[in-house]
């Protein structure tokens, strides 16, 4: 069976690191969306409450109920409540005044406002209608939040939406003394805009993914951040056969070899949600040769070794394919075993 490594270590290295950053672990909420970027949910979250962490975010509220138990609030991202909750340790997101008027009374929630990502949030003239209808429905507003578009890049773009951030922060604490309402947490950072921060963190938190799991993407030009990757991936062997120079391996039989060989299948393949790499260049992972296409369920390596790391560090695979880390983890299939080391 394929399995994943998570290293415990890593883990609170980088939520040490982060939570140094941040100005101490209150000021870190981790982000276990997508069953924590990929890691295990439950996994993840028991580590991360060992470590001292007692915010978490996810998308939704079956992801909430599972690890709710660990931390002192859980921030669900992307769900609709049907009705309120039972607990005011689960907060919702929430990206618009037309969603927010549909939110059952007295539900806890965090409002998304657009500082000019324009994905999702209501904007800065929507604000006054927000408190309104928060007043009227009796809603627990735990926070106001926002989300940068462009935080890995090197752009003037994070300070203006930074700026933006900080008028709408103005104008909502006005309104929050004016209708005396407790005063809610405010936050903004991710990864990125958490790591290329200069100054203290302002806000009462950031929120942290990619960055706990081990990765970042900011530009280089940031400098150089000290994170260990925290998964990896692991294939055994199914079967082993000796070939002759000219035999061709695999669907379409794209990859052909120039000596005899021995080749050995591994299983995984694109249907546990690794990488569909289609053979036609050349790919080594770990120092193991790729032979041709990836299956669905399996995929081949010369040698015979009985077991094949697929990947230490995300990155590598990331950059071959013209893609992000998060798309590489995320998309492991939560059915490949987790084993903690
Ligand atoms: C996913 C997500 C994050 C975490 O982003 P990273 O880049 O992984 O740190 C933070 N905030 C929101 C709203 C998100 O959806």
């Amino acid at each position: 069976m394929a399995f994943i490594e998570i290293s415990k270590e890593n883990y609170q290295h980088n939520i040490e690191y982060l939570a140094e950053k941040a100005g101490g672990k209150d000021k870190l909420m981790v982000v276990l969306k997508d069953n924590a970027y990929g890691h295990d949910l439950e996994i993840m979250a028991k580590l991360a409450c060992g470590f001292g962490i007692k915010k978490s975010a996810v998308k939704t509220l079956k992801e909430a109920k599972k690890i709710n138990f660990l931390f002192e609030e859980v921030l669900i991202l992307a769900d609709h409540p049907t009705r309120k909750l039972q607990t005011d340790s689960i907060s919702y997101a929430v990206h618009s005044l037309e969603g927010l008027r549909k939110f059952p009374k007295k539900s806890c929630v965090h409002v998304n406002v657009d500082s000019g990502m324009h994905r999702n949030g209501i904007s800065e003239d929507e604000l006054k209608d927000a408190f309104i209808v928060i007043l009227k429905n009796g809603l627990n507003l735990k926070g106001i939040f926002t989300h940068f578009r462009s935080a890995d890049q090197l752009s003037s773009e994070q300070y203006w939406q930074n700026e933006n951030f900080n008028k709408i922060k103005k104008q909502a604490k006005k309104l929050i003394l004016k209708y005396n309402l407790p005063m809610p947490k405010f936050h903004s950072c991710n990864s990125s805009s958490l790591l290329r921060r200069e100054e203290p963190l302002e806000d009462d938190f950031a929120r942290c993914g990619i960055s706990t799991y081990g990765y970042t993407h900011i530009h280089e030009s940031f400098g150089e951040f000290d994170l260990k990757p925290v998964m990896s991936l692991w294939a055994q062997k199914l079967s082993t056969r000796n070939l002759n120079r000219g035999e061709r391996v695999g669907y379409g039989g794209v990859y052909e070899l120039l000596k005899n060989d021995m080749v050995s299948t591994y299983d995984i393949g694109y249907g546990d949600g690794f990488f569909r790499h289609d053979g036609q260049n050349e790919l080594i992972l770990e120092g193991k040769n790729v032979c041709g296409r990836v299956s669905m369920d399996s995929m081949c390596f010369l040698g015979d070794a009985k077991k094949v790391c697929l990947f230490k560090d995300a990155y590598y695979l990331a950059k071959k394919f013209n893609t992000i880390t998060y798309d590489i983890i995320v998309k492991l299939s939560p059915y490949i075993k987790k084993v903690v080391v």
